[in-house]
């Protein structure tokens, strides 16, 4: 709450706007309950304009106890004198008096409004563009632990939840307070004793409203789980709908949503009954409280106490007077349920990248690409080590095939080299440099990374190729999606280079995305190139075709091949095996072969039992 309020007056201009519209605000509400005075005594003559004018003068008779209460300083006398309207010409002045106090009263609620809507907008964009470059700059583990769902959400709900809290609640809060206090200034000003009745019977109305008000807070965040519930398994059936035809789950996730869809549906039952129900049982509450004053102002107005015009006006205020209650109440539980959610966005703001550049990080010169590995231990849960004491060298230009199970750590291996992970021991360096001591903008500018899980943007091919590269000229890209096979197929898109991709890729085969990816590392020209199972989608044709392009390639540059295949890998100045963590056996296809007891060679015979025999 504090928080929100710290935020809310960084925006300095538009609170002060805001601020001095909502006093206006206040002060012609005031002033309009103050009018039924003069409308009622005035209009109806029930106080005789000419007796007043001729005891104003004089206001220390009536406090003396006079019966007769005409020349009772009111509280509109500043304002008849301020407009220099004689008291005998109140009556004649009333209409434009309310048309210009209606107006002004519109004028500064439009403005209080406007501004602080503009502090929320202001404020949540602020807050969303934060979070949004927050979460992009945390590390692979973050992603790991996190949900797109619950991001979503965050990103989305619950920073509106806030925008709603600031602004309008917030000015709710602002505006009502001070309109409350001008009609309680009001009421005492009226009548003291009445006043005193009001006082005494309305905690007795703000108990139950109390009660209500928990009840809807505790159902409304119920309401906002059911709904995320709902949010999510909506996700998880849009982006896997395939595995959902392809089950034919449609009726069983239908009958998920709808059970689901029950549950949220009960819940805002619920807050339906009890938010209907508040307000009339608030409603009635209310008559009573004017019941008791009508009941105790009828008897000070028969003793002449007051006048029926006080005595209106007086009822007029305890009317009005339920709008800033109710509303301060509304205000007070939307910002009770935006500081919930500006929470849940500290909760994910509060998140330190665990990958950050060391001070003093100095930017990775450009390398050659000598990648060497002492020792080095990694783990993504403690305890449960994963790659355990690898060491390994790799000469500038030579490729190094990391073979191995899946689940045996060559993607973990990998991925260390660009700093997805922080290694958990031993060191890595690159050209002799360690890359914890580099900044990691510089250490992944010089990654090529493509992986079997394919990323495409909802963007043109051209674009998708030229990812994180400004000003490539097309002449450059065709060059690398010919040398990755794609070229053909490009070209035979609706649009060739222009053409759109869905963001997922949808309109293309999984091998065609796979050698998309590929042009687009190659694009890039890193001197390292990690290939995580790049080729594994590709069928034997394309894959001898990108060969061919690969084996070109990889001459120019470090590269990390992973394939199942290990026809694709024979090639490779060095092979490691890797089995739980651990490299087994390393060395060149033939070398390795030899060991007639290896892993490498079991993996071998298992793919190629025809040429068992040669291998001896
Ligand atoms: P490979 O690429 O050889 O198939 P990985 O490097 O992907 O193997 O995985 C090695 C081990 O680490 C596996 O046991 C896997 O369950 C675990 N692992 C992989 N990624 C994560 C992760 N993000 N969080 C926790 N454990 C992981
Ligand atoms: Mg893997």
């Amino acid at each position: 709450m504090f928080d929100l309020l710290k935020l809310t007056l960084r925006e300095k201009k538009w609170v002060t706007l805001a601020l001095l519209a909502t006093l206006g605000v206040a002060f012609f509400t005031t002033v309009f309950v103050n009018l039924v005075q003069p409308v009622i005594d005035e209009m109806f003559g029930a106080a005789p304009a000419v007796k007043i004018e001729a005891r104003t003068d004089s206001p220390a008779q009536s406090a003396s106890g006079d019966i007769r209460t005409e020349a009772k300083t009111r509280i509109l006398d500043p304002l008849w004198k301020l407009l220099k309207i004689e008291k005998q010409d109140i009556a004649q002045s009333l209409p434009w008096v309310i048309v210009a106090v209606f107006f002004g009263k519109g004028l500064f609620t439009f403005l209080s409004s406007f501004s602080m809507k503009a502090v929320g907008n202001r404020i949540v964009k602020r807050m969303r563009d934060d979070l949004y470059a927050h979460i992009l700059r945390q590390s692979s583990g973050f992603f790991d632990r996190a949900t797109t769902g619950d991001l979503m959400s965050r990103l989305t709900n619950d920073v509106d939840r806030i925008q709603q809290a600031v602004g309008t609640a917030m000015s709710d809060l602002i505006e009502e307070s001070m309109i409350m206090v001008g009609l309680l200034v009001s009421v005492f000003l009226i009548d003291w004793s009445s006043a005193m009745v009001v006082f005494v019977i309305t905690p007795l109305a703000v108990v139950p409203m109390i009660a209500f008000s928990r009840q809807l807070k505790k159902q409304g965040r119920k309401s906002q789980e059911r709904m995320s519930e709902i949010y999510n398994l909506i996700h998880e059936t849009v982006s896997g709908n395939r595995i959902v035809k392809a089950f034919t789950m449609e009726g069983f996730e239908l009958r998920k949503f709808l059970k689901k869809s029950w549950r949220y549906y009960r819940i805002n039952l619920k807050l339906a009954w009890i938010s209907s129900l508040s307000s009339p049982f608030m409603e009635f509450l209310g008559g009573a409280v004017a019941a008791a004053v009508l009941y105790v102002g009828s008897q000070r107005v028969s003793k002449g106490l007051i006048s029926p015009g006080d005595f209106g006006a007086f009822l007029a205020v305890i009317f009005v007077m339920f709008t800033p209650i109710k509303r301060l109440n509304r205000a007070y539980n939307t910002v009770y349920q935006a500081v919930a959610c500006y929470d849940r966005v500290q909760d994910v703001l509060k998140v330190i990248p665990e990958i950050q550049d060391r001070p003093g990080a100095a930017p990775l010169p450009a390398i050659e690409g000598r990648v060497t590995f002492d020792r080095v231990g990694f783990s993504y849960v403690p305890d449960r080590p994963v790659l355990t004491d690898v060491s390994f060298e790799v000469q500038p230009r030579q490729t190094v095939a990391l073979v191995g199970l899946s689940g045996a750590g060559k993607t973990t291996l990998v991925s260390l080299i660009g700093r997805f992970y922080e290694a958990g021991s031993g060191t890595i360096t690159i050209d002799g440099i360690n890359i914890r001591n580099v900044t990691v903008h510089s250490l992944r500018s010089q990654i090529g990374l493509v992986t079997q899980e394919i990323v495409l943007f909802n963007d043109s091919v051209r674009a998708n190729i030229a990812y994180g590269l400004d000003d490539v000229p097309l002449e450059r890209i065709v060059e690398s999606a010919r040398a990755a096979e794609c070229h053909d197929f490009i070209c035979e898109l609706p649009h060739g280079y222009d053409t759109l991709i869905g963001e997922r890729g949808g309109i293309l085969s999984v091998g065609q995305r796979q050698r998309l990816a590929l042009a687009r590392a190659l694009l890039k020209d890193p001197p390292i190139l990690i290939l995580d199972e790049a080729t594994s989608s590709l069928d034997s044709e394309s894959e001898r075709l990108i060969q061919q392009a690969l084996n070109r390639i990889l001459k120019n540059r470090t590269t990390f091949i992973i394939a199942h295949r290990l026809s694709t890998i024979r090639s490779a100045d060095m092979i490691l095996v890797v089995d739980a963590g651990r490299i087994v056996e390393s060395g060149t296809h033939d070398e390795l072969l030899r060991r007639t007891r290896g892993i490498y060679r079991k993996l071998h015979d298992l793919q190629f039992p025809e040429e068992q025999e040669n291998g001896g």
